[in-house]
């Protein structure tokens, strides 16, 4: 009898010395919250999963503010979990590495992007496209099944733990405050214009002009296709051409938009709200194909009537997700080495809730970072 008390002391202390380990080897963390879809961002602090082996600790330095993350905050197309710690565009330094670590070393930049693990050993992962994977997770409002199905927290706080693989390397001399975007606005555009093979003359389309969009235009550009723009604004008019687009056209003025049929071999589409499909498939060249990559709210999702496949015939539309994790590695060593980089307005974190209202009018200089040094 005396030896099972004894033994039931022994396991009762070994066992709350294993639970206090792994409480104490959690990362506290802190950012900026939504408790709700209408609320405001309040300061909030939390946890994230211990750096396990093959796992690093980034320190955030700079975050942007993507589109996706007002469709989340809003749940424009879900049911989301709160609070919600959004951002998924993360730029930062490396300040602790697991033991097996060997991509990345304490003291390297890295990004994180809007995935942070995957089963890697479905056919998906396999050849390098976890944004396919059924059971990816996401960078935030995505259930971890890699750690006790806790929700993911996102970039808009000071520290992220990722596997190794799912961090991307920066260089050192890179701009880091304009890397933060290009981890999902810049590997969502060169994902597509890679996929489509755009080359030198090709004439091609960008529908949407802001954070994706200008992205877009800048990849396309620099591979030489003839570029041309549509938004809804005046204002983006001088800043198209000078990111070398050869025409603008406003989609609220319809006489702009007269002579645009069978025009352009590949159209990307990153408009956030309600528009007509079939007015860019039309524009399409036969065999040319409509890329989809925005994603507006539920209720506002355009929908294309079969009919227009069979009277544009052969023109594909499809929608294409992120990009897998070697190319963005791919994207980013490209961006970093042609200086192609987003065009960004740095924003203190106490800003967030203007700068969504802003990204909402239409008002931002294409895409806002946060400097997490403002983050207290
Ligand atoms: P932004 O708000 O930065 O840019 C959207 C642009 O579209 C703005 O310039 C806006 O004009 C313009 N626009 C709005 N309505 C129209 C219209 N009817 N015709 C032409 N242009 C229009 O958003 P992001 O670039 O950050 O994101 C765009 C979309 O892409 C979002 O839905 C986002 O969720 C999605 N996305 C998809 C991903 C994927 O993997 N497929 C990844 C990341 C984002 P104005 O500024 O004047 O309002």
């Amino acid at each position: 009898m005396k030896q099972i008390v004894y033994l039931a002391i022994v396991m009762s202390v070994a066992f709350s010395t294993f639970v206090f380990a792994q409480g104490d080897s959690r990362i506290p963390s802190k950012g900026y919250a939504l408790f709700s879809k209408d609320g405001n961002f309040t300061p909030y602090e939390f946890t994230r999963h211990a750096v396990g082996n093959n796992d690093v600790l980034i320190e955030i330095l700079y975050a942007g503010i993507c589109h996706s993350d007002l469709h989340h905050a809003r749940e424009d197309w879900r049911k989301e979990t709160y609070p919600m710690v959004p951002g998924h565009e993360i730029a930062g330094r490396v300040v602790k590495v697991g033991k097996n670590v060997t991509k990345l070393k304490v003291g390297d930049f890295a990004g994180v992007g809007c995935l942070v693990n995957s089963c890697g050993d479905c056919e998906h992962c396999r050849k390098g496209e976890e944004q396919y994977c059924d059971k990816r997770v996401l960078t935030y409002a995505s259930k971890d099944i890699y750690h006790n199905n806790e929700m993911t927290q996102g970039g808009y706080s000071n520290n992220i733990v990722v596997s190794e693989k799912f961090a991307i390397k920066v260089p050192k001399y890179a701009q880091l405050e304009k890397v933060a975007p290009l981890l999902c606005a810049g590997i969502t555009t060169y994902s597509p214009i890679k996929f489509t093979k755009v080359m030198k003359g090709d004439k091609v389309a960008v529908a949407g002009f802001g954070g994706l969009g200008h992205m877009a235009v800048l990849y396309a550009v620099a591979l030489g296709a003839q570029v041309t723009v549509f938004d809804i604004t005046e204002e983006k008019r001088q800043d198209a051409m000078k990111m070398g687009a050869v025409n603008y056209f406003n989609v609220r003025n319809p006489e702009e938009l007269k002579g645009l049929d069978n025009s352009f071999r590949v159209i990307i589409s990153t408009i956030p709200a309600k528009y007509d499909p079939a007015m860019y498939l039309k524009m399409l060249k036969l065999d040319g194909e409509l890329v989809i990559l925005g994603l507006p709210a539920k209720a506002d999702t355009p929908s294309v009537d079969i009919g227009t496949l069979i009277w544009q015939a052969r023109r594909k539309i499809y929608g294409s997700q992120i990009g897998g994790i070697r190319e963005t590695q791919e994207m980013l060593d490209y961006s970093v080495a042609n200086n192609i980089y987003p065009r960004v307005e740095i924003i203190p974190i106490q800003k967030l809730d203007e700068a969504y209202q802003k990204v909402l009018a239409g008002e931002v200089n294409f895409r806002y970072v946060i400097d997490m040094s403002t983050l207290k």
